[in-house]
């Protein structure tokens, strides 16, 4: 086990949510944070930023689930509950160009009669034999996670639907929207026990079974609150510093300074590195790259994705929600201009594109015009209205893509060299904390744990045990840290 002392320099590269969830717990923890990150504002993939019209811009549609209990307990913590910054939303559209609509209640609890209902009727959209072959969706889903690992890790979504026996309208219908919508990959590309995992922690979290939507631009709502908060703490935050090299030592098998482009060269006690995957693969010093462990995450297969917003001379729905949209590759889209970036005239929506894999390099306007398409297709009020304005933004690298066995290979937070971290989605929880069977001794420990840091970093490992695939894992790498 790892120990360092309280006051040690800690240097954090990556101001996404995964390296400032770290830094937040090192920083109450007592730690001597710097945090570096390599574009001009923080927020990663998650972030937002203005354009050149004044306008916020988000790298892409987010929503955010009422399981993520850890995020909540952050978001409090800084003073920005998710009641002041989120609107919840009960209810998901799914809509098919070739046929009907539906329109499902998301939460038993908070909706029950929409909820119970909305599955009973609708039978246009999922006929009877549709409902009656998503039974064996729940009979996996109720057993444990690595039970599910070892049983179902090896088969895509598809394979496993048609084991099932299930229906072709299902797979169209709703999984398929659904696989690209979460994970921008296809379900012949996602690995049936990642599928599983989410239904597991639907089941397991009933309670907290909502979506929600955010009232303005993450910029303002989280990530310069968060940047207050840890500064208030003694914290350093630089933006605009990239990472260029990372010093290996090999006589003492350990990091010895980051190089940055702008020529600083930085040094620390304890190094965590909270980039992408695939933005750390090649900066992965020459005399590591050769063990496994590191070898295993040049190797994790990274999804594409591109996000589109439309800005419209009509508002194109009349709510905030969700639209699931099938066989076409606009899966998901929110109309945005009356709850999240308000305008005074016309409409708004985000759309993510997906599988983007072969649009990468189409020009942005037949992009923009595909899109608008592709929802006029499914929503007259889009087919109608003119498009005023548009951004097209493509990620060539933006998410693992979960193929059969990739997602349960991702590296572990703490790594074998000492005093580095690894921080971000892409990476697991510690293999004793894995290997710890039941969630019940989990939560026993959670309750006999009188250290809110260890109940948090005990919060952790849950949620990443019911695989949480867009976590905020920093707080798992903090408390490594700190052990
Ligand atoms: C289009 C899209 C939609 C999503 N939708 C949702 C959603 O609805 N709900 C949800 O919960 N999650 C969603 N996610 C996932 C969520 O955004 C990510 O899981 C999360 O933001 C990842 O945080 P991170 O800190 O691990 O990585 P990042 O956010 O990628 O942070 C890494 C940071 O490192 C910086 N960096 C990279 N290289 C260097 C370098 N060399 N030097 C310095 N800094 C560097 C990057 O600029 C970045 O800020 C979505 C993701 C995408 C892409």
């Amino acid at each position: 086990m790892k120990t360092i002392q309280r006051m040690q320099r800690i240097a954090i590269v990556g101001g996404g949510l995964g390296g400032l969830t770290c830094a937040k717990y090192l920083a109450d923890a007592g730690m001597n944070v710097r945090i570096y990150e390599g574009l001009p504002f923080l927020g990663g993939r998650a972030s937002t930023f203005r354009d050149d019209d004044g306008e916020w811009i988000e790298q892409g549609l987010h929503l955010f689930l009422g399981s993520y209990s850890e995020f909540r307990t952050l978001l409090t913590e800084i003073g920005r509950p998710a009641e002041d910054i989120l609107y919840w939303i009960d209810q998901l559209h799914l809509h098919d160009p070739q046929g009907p609509a539906a329109t499902y209640g998301v939460n038993p609890i908070f909706a029950p009669l929409r909820t119970i209902l909305g599955a009973l009727s609708q039978n246009d959209y999922l006929g009877p034999l549709d409902k009656l072959s998503l039974a064996p969706l729940t009979a996996p889903a109720l057993t444990s996670i690595e039970n599910l690992r070892s049983k179902y890790d090896s088969l895509t979504v598809t394979e496993w639907w048609r084991q099932t026996g299930g229906t072709d309208d299902v797979l169209e219908r709703v999984l398929r929207p659904f696989c690209r919508a979460v994970q921008f990959s296809e379900p012949e590309q996602f690995s049936a026990f990642d599928f599983l995992g989410w239904a597991h922690q639907s089941i397991y979290g009933l309670l907290q079974l909502r979506l929600a939507g955010y009232k303005g631009a993450r910029e303002e709502l989280i990530f310069r609150p968060l940047a207050e908060y840890l500064q208030q703490r003694g914290a350093t935050v630089q933006t605009g510093i990239q990472l260029r090299q990372i010093e290996y030592e090999e006589s003492q098998k350990s990091l010895s300074g980051l190089l940055m482009a702008d020529g600083q060269r930085v040094v620390a006690d304890v190094y965590v590195i909270a980039i992408p995957a695939w933005a750390f693969a090649p900066l992965i010093p020459m005399p590591l790259r050769r063990l496994p462990y590191f070898e295993g995450i040049a190797k994790l297969p990274v999804a594409p994705a591109i996000s589109v917003q439309l800005w419209l001379d009509r508002v194109a729905a009349d709510n905030p929600d969700f639209y699931l949209v099938c066989r076409e590759p606009t899966p998901v889209y929110q109309e945005q201009s009356q709850l999240t970036y308000r305008t005074a005239s016309g409409g708004r929506i985000s759309v993510i594109v997906s599988p983007a894999d072969h649009l990468l390099d189409w020009e942005d306007e037949a992009l923009v015009r595909m899109v608008h398409q592709s929802l006029g297709k499914v929503n007259a009020a889009i087919a109608a209205a003119t498009v005023t304005k548009s951004v097209v933004l493509k990620h060539p690298q933006h998410l693992v893509r979960p193929l059969p066995f990739a997602m349960s290979s991702r590296p572990k937070q703490a790594t074998p060299v000492p005093n580095l971290f690894l921080a971000g989605d892409w990476t697991s929880r510690s293999s004793s904390a894995a290997k710890k069977a039941p969630s019940g001794v989990e939560r026993l420990a959670r309750r006999q744990s009188s250290s809110s840091f260890m109940k948090r970093s005990f919060d952790a490992c849950l949620m990443q045990q019911t695989l949480k695939l867009w976590s905020i894992d920093g707080v798992n790498a903090a408390h490594g840290v700190c052990s």
